[in-house]
């Protein structure tokens, strides 16, 4: 990996407006930029090294509507599979399953915290990769669960505004004392 390309970006924090509103639809003239293949470079190197599954551009301070993620073993989830990195380009999530399910999810722009969300167990999602190939797939469980977290990112959504039950938003330290102590 080139030096350029280990940089770690600054992450918006809750309460920046570009967390606020929709992302503009990405060119697929834009995919063949050098900016945007060093930008998403960048994004999945931050992503990596602060224990995130997922980083959308707004959140890096750059509103377009593309997102990195990458499922495996994090310090507070170390049971997660490996998947990834994929690159989702102007991404849509076009089925819900009825069925719901609770997890806590954390974000890189809410320093600090963890919150329970109710979301669908699983989905069917079209996005554009990096090459501006159509993509289209089934996702279920926590793989699912970062689609639907990132894909708010994108549309000026965060995780808490989803949540059902205030009093499940703890901070980092109370979520290790109490929830991952009980899991054990
Ligand atoms: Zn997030």
């Amino acid at each position: 990996m080139k030096k350029s390309q280990r940089k770690i970006l600054k992450r918006t924090q809750f309460g920046n407006p570009i967390l606020r509103i929709k992302a503009k639809k990405v060119s697929a003239k834009f995919l063949q930029t050098v900016e945007f293949k060093k930008l998403t470079k960048q994004m999945i190197y931050t992503m990596r090294r602060t224990h995130g599954v997922g980083l959308a551009a707004p959140q890096v301070g750059e509103s377009l509507n593309f997102a990195v993620m990458q499922m495996r073993p994090t310090p507070t989830r170390p049971n997660l599979k490996m998947k990834g990195p994929i690159i989702i380009v102007n991404p849509k999530i076009i089925r819900y399953s009825k069925e719901k399910v609770s997890e806590w999810e954390g974000c890189l722009s809410f320093y600090g915290v963890r919150g329970s969300v109710l979301r669908s167990k699983s989905i069917t999602v079209e996005y554009n990769n990096e090459k501006g190939e159509k993509k289209k797939e089934e996702a279920t469980g926590f793989w699912a669960r970062i689609f639907q977290h990132e894909i708010d990112h994108l549309n000026g959504i965060v995780y808490v505004d989803q949540m059902k039950d205030m009093k499940k938003l703890i901070t980092l330290q109370e979520f290790k004392d109490r929830i991952l102590k009980k899991k054990k």
